[in-house]
């Protein structure tokens, strides 16, 4: 059954966070809005993101926080939708919200609160929203396009790409907005899994059969790519914010390095602590600092034999500082698009308009959210790309 209009003015493909957006900022402008998803419902990785509660943005948002062969191209779009705009919006709706850590606002409640946000915003935009649809193809016309779906075709003047990127496509996500990109001669910048999980190699896991669950702040370096924040021990290898930050960084084969005690120099301390307790034995003074069960593994993987401090040399304890201070680590892989929060790369931002994120080359063709080669950290700068993104294009498609 022929269930869509067959004339629309902006067809937005994908009802994620940058779809639902856009579809409520043009709708707002008065344009007639119908937004096609493939998938059973709307937002599904609003309603997973955040552990149910949804990182809806970053009260720090600015342009370093994103990843791009462009850093300059989020800039504009940032700048006219602004962090402080999305939560206008939350409070409009009287959402209740707290931060987190380090300017991480999320919901007090559920992520749900967001989706329901956007598609009240939908509805007073008298936007449309079709799920279970299938893309089957999209044709240049005269002027517009026309779209084929399993639930007919659709012909638009704007059409709007905001279908994701490639992480867990248990949850629908495809490489749809890639194809699309590819089909009118957008270069595609090469995709990877990010915000992701290391796996460990077997033997190092039987190392650290004890340690799943057991976590510590670190700050975990690779490359140009540093970060102070929490590691934790997992079943297949390392995760935590510290880690999944660090993953955006590291390349197969490339060494991660861990600062297990960042806060400190641990040969200085250890000193000091030797000073201070010269009968406490080492083990003891580091489970100050660690968890019993870190500080036997940590003491054991480094072959290092615990004593009173009184019966270590100076020379000693400064080589024993220095060993347990810093952790270098060639991860096996990543746990892939199965867990990843994001995707790198994506559509080429040389071929789009960064002030419209209109296709250059193709009037009426827009790219939106993380479809795009902009990615976020973690802590909410990804949902604020989607909606400063989507603002950009819902104001003029
Ligand atoms: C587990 C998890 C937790 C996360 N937590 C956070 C967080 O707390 N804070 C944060 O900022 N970011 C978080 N993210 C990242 C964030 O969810 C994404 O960056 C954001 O959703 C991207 O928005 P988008 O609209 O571009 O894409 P999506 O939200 O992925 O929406 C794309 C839509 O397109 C649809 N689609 C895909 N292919 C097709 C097709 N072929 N035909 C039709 N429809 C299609 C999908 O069904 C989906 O509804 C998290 C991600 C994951 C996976």
């Amino acid at each position: 059954m022929n269930d869509l209009p067959q004339q629309i003015d902006v067809l937005i493909i994908g009802a994620g966070a940058a779809g639902l957006m856009c579809a409520a900022v043009a709708g707002q402008r008065g344009r007639s809005v119908l937004v096609l998803d493939h998938a059973n419902k709307v937002g599904k990785k609003i309603l997973m993101s955040g552990g149910g509660r949804c990182n809806f943005t970053n009260m720090y948002t600015s342009p370093e926080n994103f990843y791009s062969e462009n850093p300059h191209f989020c800039k504009s779009a940032l700048a006219r939708y602004t962090q402080w705009d999305f939560i206008a919006l939350v409070e409009k709706h009287g959402i209740p919200y707290h931060e987190k850590t380090l300017g991480q606002l999320f919901c007090d409640n559920k992520s749900k609160d967001i989706v329901d946000l956007l598609l009240a915003e939908c509805r007073a935009a008298k936007a449309q929203i079709r799920t279970r649809c299938s893309i089957e193809s999209v044709q240049p016309q005269d002027t517009g396009y026309l779209v084929e779906t399993s639930l007919g075709t659709v012909r638009c003047k704007s059409l709007v790409i905001a279908t994701g990127g490639l992480s867990i496509p248990t949850m629908g996500a495809t490489g749809f907005g890639y194809d699309v990109a590819r089909q009118f001669g957008l270069r595609i910048v090469p995709t990877r899994a990010a915000l992701v999980p290391f796996t460990q190699h077997k033997r190092q896991l039987q190392r650290q059969q004890d340690l799943p669950g057991s976590a510590l702040p670190v700050t975990a370096s690779c490359g140009e790519g540093s970060f102070h924040e929490q590691m934790l021990f997992t079943h297949r290898g390392l995760s935590g914010p510290a880690v999944l930050q660090v993953s955006s960084h590291w390349r197969e084969g490339e060494a991660v390095s861990f600062d297990l005690a960042p806060d400190r120099d641990l040969a200085e301390w250890l000193a000091q602590q030797r000073t201070e307790k010269p009968d406490a034995h080492l083990h003891t003074v580091l489970c100050g600092l660690w968890s019993k069960k870190l500080v036997h593994h940590f003491l054991t993987d480094k072959g290092i034999e615990s004593r009173p401090l009184k019966q270590f040399s100076s020379p000693e304890l400064a080589e024993i500082g220095a060993k347990l201070q810093t952790w270098e680590l060639v991860p096996a892989g990543t746990e892939g698009y199965r867990t990843a929060e994001v995707t790198l790369g994506g559509v080429d931002t040389d071929a789009i308009s960064s002030r419209t994120m209109e296709c250059k080359t193709h009037p009426g063709l827009y790219f939106i959210g993380e479809v795009l080669d902009v990615t976020g950290w973690l802590g909410g700068y990804n949902f604020q790309w989607a909606w400063s993104s989507a603002h950009a294009a819902g104001e003029v498609v």
